[in-house]
């Protein structure tokens, strides 16, 4: 369990990033983008790359959902702008495992150093919350998509 302090940091960059969220708003010109929806909280977002090759020039996303996947589009983009496609799908990978919980020994501890996700680690506490789940990691299924195709249909969590 995470303490008090730390829990009330976390929540104070949640709160942040869903006040203030980064890289918020339409992109002129990109080459993938994909949309997404959480029919549990009602989280729509619509997620845009510009991508230079293989490497990630520049996201942005629009939408609008609760707190929690707006603070992960957002913690998202920080994380991945300039990544290469591999690179993202690797964090992607492990935060996902991080949000279910995948990560967890049988003590009940994170078996990795979950540090090295930087920021997107203030997420991991939403894993006590099964519902919650779905909004944190609308973001990341919607990259998934983006960086797959460059036309499909909208995704859902469902
Ligand atoms: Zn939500």
């Amino acid at each position: 369990m995470l303490d008090d302090e730390l829990r009330e940091l976390y929540q104070e960059v949640i709160l942040d990033h869903q006040q203030d969220p980064r890289n918020f708003g339409p992109m002129q010109h990109p080459t993938h983008h994909a949309e997404g929806f959480n029919p549990l909280c009602g989280d729509r977002i619509r997620l845009e790359l510009d991508m230079d090759g293989d490497r990630i020039r520049q996201m942005s996303f629009t939408g609008a959902g609760c707190a929690i996947s707006t603070a992960s589009a957002s913690l998202m983009t920080e994380a991945l702008t300039g990544k290469t496609r591999a690179e993202a799908e690797a964090v992607s990978q492990e935060f996902r495992d991080l949000v279910t919980g995948k990560l967890r020994d049988t003590e009940g501890s994170e078996a990795i150093d979950i540090s090295r996700l930087g920021e997107l680690s203030v997420l991991a506490s939403v894993q006590q919350f099964p519902v919650r789940v779905k909004c944190v990691t609308l973001a990341w299924h919607t990259l998934e998509a983006a960086l797959t195709a460059k036309k499909q249909v909208p995704i859902s969590t469902e």
